[in-house]
C-alpha cells in the first residue's frame, strides 16, 4: 500500500526525522492560508500523487509570496500532471502540500527496502541525490553503497556511519546522518514497510539533514496491524481494477499485456503467465480467484478484466480442487448473461466436476468461449486469438 509524500512525512516526524513545516491543501484558498501561517519567506507547492518524477514535470512549484501560491495551486489543482512515472495518460491532481522552502547546500539520496536475496533490509545511499536515481543506478551503479542489516541485530551504528561517510556527507553532520537512518529503519521494521526513501535528502546550508521528499510503501500482508495507516489509504489514487478486485477478494495485479489470465492458485497463475509469454504473447494481469469461487465472483472477475481495454483475450486456467468445475463454467455464463463478453474466451477447465463444467459450457453454446482441454493448447489458442482481436478492431477503426 502507498501513501502520500506529505503523510509519509509527518510519520517521518514521529521517528524524529526532520522534515519541513508544512500541510496537505485542497484548495488555492487553503493553500494561501497555509502559507500564511508557515510566514516563511519561500513556500514550495508540490503535487500530492502516487508516482515521483514531479520536479521535472512541472508537479514542485517554488512561490516567492502569497498570491503565487494560490496561482501554483489553482494551476496544479484539477489538472492532469504527467511524469515519467505516471504513463502518458497522467494522474489527476486532487491535494498539494504547501511547506516552508529550505537552503540546500547539497541533494542526497536514501532509501531502504527488502532484498530478497539475502532476506535482509537493505539501506542504500548516494551523494547523487535529486531528481533520477533510476539513472544513476543505471549509469553509475558504483555511485550507490550498500548496508545489509542483519534482522536479529538491527541496523548497527557503525553501519550508518560507514554509510554516511561513504556518501560523502561533511565530517560535522555525520552523527546526524547516522541518526536519520537509524530513525529511518525503526520506522521501517515498526510500520512494515516494503519501501522507505527519501530523495532528496538535503544537507541544508544551516548544516541540517531534512528529508525534502518522502515515500513509504507498506506490506499489504502486514497492514491489518497497522490500521492508522490503512485510514491513509486514498482510493483515487489506486488502479479501480486492482481496488475493485480487492473488494471481491480475488488477488490481481495488472501486468499490462493484452491476454486476460483467470486462474486459481498462485502457483498456476505464475505458470499460466509464463506459458503466455512462451508462445510469444503479453499477460495483461495475473489473476487468482482463490479456492471457494461463486458464481457471483466469477462474474465480477470478468467485469473487471473486460473493464482493462487493453484486453483481447480472456484465459481461463481453472485446475478444480476446492474450486468446482461447474460453479466456474456457470460464473463464464453469468459474466456472459450479465456483463456480455466482448473479447474471446478460451477455457480450460480440469479436475472436480469437469465433466459438469465442460457440459455447461457446451449447452450454453456461447460463440465467443472455446473449451479447450489442454492447458499448452489453451494458452497458445489465447495468445493467437488476442491478435486476431486486435487486428479487427484496428481494421474496423480505418474502415
Ligand atoms: P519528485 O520529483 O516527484 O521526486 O519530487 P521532489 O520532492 O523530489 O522535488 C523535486 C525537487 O524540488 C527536489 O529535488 C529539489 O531539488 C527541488 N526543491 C527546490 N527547493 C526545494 C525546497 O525548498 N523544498 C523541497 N522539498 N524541494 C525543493
Ligand atoms: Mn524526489
Amino acid at each position: 500500500m502507498k501513501i502520500h509524500e506529505y503523510q509519509a512525512k509527518d510519520i517521518m516526524k514521529w521517528y524524529g526525522i526532520d522534515v519541513p513545516n508544512g500541510r496537505a491543501a485542497f484548495s488555492p484558498e487553503e493553500a494561501a492560508r497555509i502559507a500564511k501561517d508557515l510566514g516563511s519567506p519561500v513556500a514550495v507547492v508540490k503535487a500530492q500523487i502516487y508516482a515521483g518524477g514531479r520536479g521535472k514535470a512541472g508537479g514542485v512549484k517554488i512561490a516567492h509570496n502569497i498570491d503565487e501560491v494560490k496561482y501554483f495551486a489553482s494551476q496544479l489543482l484539477g489538472n492532469k500532471l504527467v511524469t515519467k512515472q505516471t504513463g502518458p495518460e497522467g494522474k489527476v491532481v486532487n491535494r498539494l502540500l504547501i511547506e516552508e522552502g529550505i537552503n540546500i547546500e547539497k541533494e542526497y539520496y536514501l532509501g531502504m527496502t527488502i532484498d530478497r536475496d539475502s532476506a535482509q533490509i537493505v539501506m542504500m545511499g548516494s551523494a547523487d541525490g535529486g531528481m533520477e536515481i533510476e539513472n544513476v543506478a543505471k549509469e553509475h551503479p558504483d555511485h550507490i553503497f550498500y548496508e545489509y542489516v542483519d534482522p536479529a541485530v538491527g541496523l548497527e551504528p557503525f553501519q550508518a556511519r560507514r554509510l554516511a561517510y561513504r556518501m560523502r556527507f561533511p565530517e560535522n553532520v555525520i552523527n546526524k546522518v547516522a541518526k536519520t537512518m537509524e530513525n529511518m529503519y525503526q520506522l521501517f521494521v515498526e510500520k512494515d514497510c516494503s519501501l522507505a526513501e527519501t530523495n532528496p535528502l538535503v544537507l541544508t546550508t544551516d548544516n541540517r539533514i531534512v528529508a525534502a521528499d518522502a515515500k513509504l510503501n507498506f506490506d499489504d500482508s502486514a497492514i491489518y496491524r497497522h490500521p492508522e495507516i490503512y485510514a491513509l489509504r486514498d482510493e483515487n489514487e489506486e488502479d479501480p481494477k486492482e481496488r475493485d478486485a480487492a473488494k471481491a477478494s480475488l488477488s490481481y495485479v495488472n501486468l499490462g499485456g493484452d491476454v486476460a489470465c483467470m486462474v486459481n492458485g498462485a502457483g498456476l497463475a505464475m505458470a499460466t503467465v509464463d506459458l503466455i509469454k512462451f508462445y510469444g504473447g503479453e499477460p495483461a494481469n495475473f489473476l487468482d480467484v482463490g479456492g471457494d469461487s461463486t458464481v457471483e465472483k466469477i462474474a465480477e472477475a470478468f467485469r473487471i478484466m473486460q473493464s482493462d481495454d487493453q484486453v483481447h483475450s480472456i484465459f481461463v486456467n481453472i485446475f478444480g480442487g476446492i474450486n468446482k468445475c461447474d460453479v466456474i463454467a456457470g460464473g463464464i455464463v453469468e459474466a456472459a448473461k450479465v456483463v456480455g463478453l466482448k473479447v474471446p474466451v478460451i477455457a480450460r477447465l480440469d479436475g472436480t466436476n469437469v465433466a459438469e463444467g465442460r457440459k455447461i459450457l457446451a449447452e450454453a453454446n456461447l460463440p465467443m468461449v472455446h473449451s479447450i482441454p489442454k492447458m499448452e493448447e489453451g494458452a497458445e489458442l489465447a495468445v493467437k486469438l488476442a491478435a486476431e482481436t486486435k487486428e479487427k478492431l484496428a481494421a474496423g477503426k480505418e474502415a
